[in-house]
């Protein structure tokens, strides 16, 4: 049994050093770089139980997550006076489509994309668009908007009768294309912020998350069928 070790970097394994900060990343072993947390639980027989799980804690009176990256986006506004916190809505985005990694859908949510610097830019111009947060692809994530606010990201939609899901919603986007499955470290995150965002408000539960597609199915196909909702549902285990 390898001995593990939490550091600011992340997490040794008996002097093999992880990349990333917070959560496993990769880790280079043999000269590879791996970041495939289910290879490193076989090859070490790590306990699931051995890795920390990542958690997040909400400030109730900010909405906002403690120790998250914040990007400021203007695309908001209150959420209608009563109205009730009740839905989750997954989503994902890559700028351009089909493209991980760069800064463009921070730029795209807080309303400073250079269009002119890919073709497909120029199609987005004039929208004014949001999330309440953004999980990459490495799992890492940024909040844009406070919870307690109204994020722009359903758009024209409806769930069980009720429409404009943007008034009651969090919208949680993750980096990606319905065309191609999600990373494992995008799930681990995604996990922790659920069990944060319940624990916070407790109007959201498992049964009350949604695809985008299921609220706007006539526009919408995100985040697609590679979408393994298995993952984050019930008692899902964070680490396999
Ligand atoms: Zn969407």
């Amino acid at each position: 049994m390898r001995k593990i070790t939490r550091c600011p970097a992340g997490i040794l394994v008996d002097g093999l050093r992880a990349i990333g900060h917070g959560n496993l990343r990769m880790i280079r072993f043999d000269g590879l770089l791996w970041h495939d947390r289910r290879w490193l639980l076989d090859a070490f027989g790590m306990a699931a139980t051995a890795l920390p799980p990542t958690t997040f804690a909400i400030e109730p009176s900010t909405g906002l997550l403690v120790g998250v990256r914040q990007v400021l986006s203007p695309h908001y506004d209150a959420r209608p006076a009563g109205s009730s916190l009740d839905l989750v809505v997954i989503h994902c985005i890559s700028l351009p489509p089909g493209e991980f990694g760069g800064p463009w859908i921070d730029r795209l949510f807080s309303g400073s994309l250079p269009f002119a610097e890919h073709p497909y830019f120029e199609t987005l111009r004039g929208m004014r668009v949001s999330a309440h947060v953004l999980i990459t692809r490495s799992g890492d994530i940024t909040q844009f908007v406070p919870f307690t606010a109204r994020a722009w990201h359903a758009g024209r939609s409806s769930w069980r009768g009720r429409e404009a899901c943007n008034d009651f919603s969090v919208g949680i986007e993750l980096e990606g294309i319905e065309s191609a499955g999600y990373a494992e470290e995008q799930y681990h995150t995604l996990r922790a912020l659920l069990a944060a965002l319940f624990a916070t408000y407790p109007s959201l539960t498992f049964e009350n998350m949604v695809a985008h597609s299921d609220i706007a199915p006539d526009r919408k196909t995100d985040p697609g069928p590679s979408f393994q909702w298995d993952r984050i549902r019930g008692d899902a285990p964070l680490l396999v």
